[in-house]
């Protein structure tokens, strides 16, 4: 480590760095520094998401990362800051937000930016103390790396670190810094925070660095009608719908679908009170203080085309021409429910798409609900049943039997016009055996919680390959315990 003039102690982790965001000028962040924590250990680290980065194992196991990955030193080159937005919080304008606790150290020469949160006060912290407390830091590392697992898009998770510094929330935790990392962390909330002070030209100027660095295609003349702002709505509306359809299909429930908590590119971001359903309660609300149930499971599709009509009402002044900016947000309306029947068909084992593959799936998730049905193992079951032509471990979960067999008639026949091997094949690589529940999260910050790290490995471990059968895991993929449901989330993190 060398001091450079103003002291701050730099580490070198061979980094190159190109930040993109800071080009964009002071009107769009604060520079600073993370404030440090004492005494750092590793929680955990991703192996994938260092190698996306070009860091080494040595070179993660170092106490120069440990220091850097905690905010503690400057990594070299890079230039620190917090960006503000604002956004709509529970359907309300909730005005100036920003980074209030995470801190862009910036974009890495390869086009990933890396985010400390948990990494001190900002401007933007408002009443809050800058801080993540271990226990959520683990929920978004776990769940950061799951979801990519599950092929759903979303910011990775570098590291967590943990300090012993005491955090206040609804009773003494411990602080801890999750590395995130992502081609870009711009939110809904970036362009409703210019729009909403009438700073045109900023607003303009985040739209063309979006636009060129992440939609340059939107710049082609025959898209919508030479419009890159419509266009960029359009694409933002398609990768919103996409994300939608992956998260219905998998049973996560976000919890917090604020605007200032929708990613630009698509990407499920701020993993806060999120959950993945045990049984299947479309009405499911993960988030203890959402009171009105404006998150519930079964609502997230209608919220974020909500979220997209903020975005839009943002992006206006750009456009200049509310029935393009409508045209544009169509698509939401057709892509969601395409990509959403594509993933249960998946689901299914179904190769061809058929006229009544919607019934199918109408029919089913009703089923689930009336019975409640744990969501997870009915489908890993029905790909095994399909596999072994053996459906009674999945009769087993039905309490109705004969409304299931009639609708296993039906399912039978059109799975019957396909190759059942292929379909047995698909169903394994589209329903996941393992997916972070919340009692399996609860017992490894537990654990953790102790200075015991094994379980979040374990867990990481098996969530990373979520497909996979990983023998002798065979607890980590059952049905969760009584104790499960009265775990209580709250966006206090
Ligand atoms: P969230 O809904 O959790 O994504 O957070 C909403 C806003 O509150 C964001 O601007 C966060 O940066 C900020 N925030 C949340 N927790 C804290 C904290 N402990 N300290 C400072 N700011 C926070
Ligand atoms: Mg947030």
């Amino acid at each position: 480590m060398t001091l450079p003039s103003d002291h701050t102690p730099t580490a070198d982790l061979g980094l190159a760095w190109n930040h993109g965001f800071a080009a964009l000028g002071a009107d769009f962040f604060t520079e600073l520094r993370p404030t440090p924590l004492p005494s750092p250990r590793w929680v955990s680290t991703s192996a994938q998401v260092a190698g996306l980065l070009g860091l080494s194992d040595a070179q993660m196991h170092s106490d120069a990362a440990l220091q850097a990955f905690t905010g503690n030193v400057l990594l070299s080159g890079s230039r620190p800051l917090a960006s503000v937005y604002s956004g709509h919080q529970f359907g309300v304008w909730a005005g100036q937000l920003g980074d209030g606790r995470a801190i862009l150290l910036g974009e890495t020469a390869n086009g990933l930016e890396v985010q400390l949160k948990g990494a001190g006060l900002t401007p933007y912290s408002r009443m809050g103390d800058g801080r993540a407390v271990l226990r959520s830091s683990i929920r978004e590392f776990l769940c950061s790396e799951a979801m990519h697992g599950l092929g759903i898009p979303t910011s990775r998770a570098l590291c967590i670190t943990a300090s012993p510094a005491p955090v206040r929330r609804e009773e003494t935790e411990t602080a801890a810094v999750v590395t995130r990392v992502a081609p870009s962390f711009v939110r809904f909330g970036h362009f409703e925070h210019f729009a909403a002070n009438g700073h045109d030209a900023q607003l303009r100027q985040l739209a063309d660095y979006v636009i060129d660095r992440y939609y340059p295609e939107c710049r082609a003349p025959l898209s919508f009608g030479g419009n890159p702002y419509a266009a960029l709505l359009h694409a933002v509306s398609e990768r919103t719908a996409t994300l939608m359809a992956a998260w219905q299909s998998v049973g996560f429930c976000h919890g917090v679908m604020n605007t200032d908590n929708m990613s630009i590119l698509g990407l499920t971001i701020d993993y806060g009170p999120f959950q993945f359903l045990d049984a299947f309660v479309p009405g499911h609300v993960c988030n203890h203080s959402d009171s009105q149930g404006r998150y519930a499971f079964n609502r997230q599709p209608n919220v974020a085309y909500w979220n997209m009509f903020c975005l839009a009402q943002a992006l206006l002044p750009l456009i200049g021409d509310q029935e393009l900016a409508k045209e544009a947000l169509e698509s939401f309306k057709t892509v969601f429910p395409e990509a959403f029947v594509a993933r249960m068909r998946n689901k299914l084992g179904l190769l061809q798409a058929r006229e009544g593959d919607a019934e199918l799936i109408d029919g089913i998730l009703l089923l689930l609900a009336r019975n409640g049905v744990d969501y997870t193992i009915f489908w890993r079951r029905l790909a095994h049943a399909v596999q072994a032509g053996q459906f009674e471990p999945v009769r087993d979960l039905f309490a109705d039997r004969t409304a299931l067999d009639a609708w296993l008639l039906s399912y039978s026949e059109l799975l019957g016009q396909s190759n059942q091997a292929l379909a047995a094949d698909l169903m394994l690589k589209s329903n996941p055996r393992y997916v972070l529940r919340n009692h399996l999260g609860e017992q490894a910050i537990r654990a953790a919680k102790l200075g015991d790290f094994s379980e979040v490995h374990t867990l990481q471990r098996l969530l990373e390959r979520p497909f996979d059968e990983h023998p002798g895991h065979e607890a980590y993929a059952d049905f969760p315990p009584d104790w499960a449901s009265s775990i209580e989330i709250s966006c206090s993190s």
